[in-house]
């Protein structure tokens, strides 16, 4: 297995793989002598070279796991190297991009799977890996039209042999969902810290001080990777752009209601909302500990992993 980037993600699959014995030899690959030896000195795995070219030979697959922005230059590079009948995968967060810039580039006899986990935290490199990463989240694959089924099936196998279930999607019906479920709240939590933090009528000192007022969750968003989140955007842009319309509509009818003192209206959407969460947490996808299961005092449950 040759995973190409061996941040957060990549970690975490080297990490589970491992644990779940799916991978024989795992090879890690990264630009920076720093982030290679950070792997070294965590025995992420067993290999580890800056060349992408090199670590895919012989690879019977190979996981892009970069920024989306370094998906095209990688996919170039390694492209002449891949072997007949390995499979190429992704974690990428945005689909359709790597089927118009990857896929053209993959050579016949080479399955080409994009994937996206949807699963993460706000941290990243290579120590901010951990096995249970995947666990109980959706993984999402968006396979072309007559895309060997046994290929799929591996690679499916592959994500349930770690904790994860896995859906089957079009890549751009993919963008859209995430568009609204992850793309569009990063943007409205990098927003709302950002505008905080150029208040001038309430001092930064306080936006910290009493940041428990839900601006705390918010926070955990925005402090996501600056990298990995501006090539989301670049790469996503018209299905972020259509659900941040409906998203602006939304707000401006909710600005009418606060603004006529509307409560009945205010108090139907909030009822309708309290029950999504409800069902998000009996989906299992949510803790239904209090303040998302943070310590208070020394009581309750350690906070758990975010995503
Ligand atoms: P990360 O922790 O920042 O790690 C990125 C890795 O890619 C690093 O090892 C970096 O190595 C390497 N890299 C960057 N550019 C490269 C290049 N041109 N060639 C080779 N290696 C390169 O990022 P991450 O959070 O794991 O995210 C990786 C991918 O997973 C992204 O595509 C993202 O959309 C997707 N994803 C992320 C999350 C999340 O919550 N974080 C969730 C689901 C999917 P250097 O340090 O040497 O640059």
């Amino acid at each position: 297995m040759a995973l190409i980037g061996i941040g957060l993600i990549g970690s975490s699959l080297a990490l589970a793989a491992r644990r779940h014995g799916l991978a024989s030899e795992i090879v890690a690959v990264a630009r920076q002598q720093a982030t290679l030896d950070e792997a070294r000195s965590l025995n992420l795995a067993d290999t580890y070279t800056s060349e992408a070219a090199e670590a895919v030979r012989g690879a019977d697959l190979v996981i892009l796991c970069t920024p989306v922005g370094a998906f095209e230059a990688v996919a170039n590079a390694i492209a002449p190297h891949l072997e007949p009948g390995a499979i190429l995968t992704d974690v990428g967060s945005v689909k359709g991009h790597v089927h118009r810039v990857v896929g053209p580039l993959v050579p016949e006899g080479v399955h080409f799977i994009p994937g996206h986990p949807m699963a993460g935290t706000e941290h990243s490199g290579p120590s901010a890996g951990f096995a249970e990463l995947f666990e109980n989240r959706w993984c999402i694959l968006t396979p072309t039209d007559g895309q060997d089924r046994k290929a799929v099936d591996r690679l499916i196998g592959f994500w349930k042999a770690m904790g994860s279930k896995v859906d089957l999607m079009g890549h751009a019906h993919h963008d859209l969902v995430v568009a609204i479920t992850s793309h569009v709240p990063h943007l409205v939590a990098y927003n709302i810290v950002g505008t905080a933090d150029d208040l001038a009528t309430v001092s930064k000192s306080e936006v910290i001080k009493f940041s428990a007022g839900g601006f705390r969750d918010f926070t955990r968003i925005a402090a996501s990777d600056p990298v990995m989140w501006r090539d989301v955007f670049l790469t996503n842009r018209d299905a972020v752009l259509e659900m941040l319309g409906r998203f602006l509509e939304d707000l401006a009818m909710l600005q009418r209601h606060v603004r006529n003192g509307d409560g009945p209206a205010l108090e139907a959407l909030f009822t309708r909302t309290r029950a999504i969460r409800r069902s998000i947490i009996d989906a299992g996808q949510e803790t239904a500990a209090p303040d998302f299961g943070r310590p208070h005092g020394g009581e309750g449950p350690a906070e758990p992993p975010s995503r």
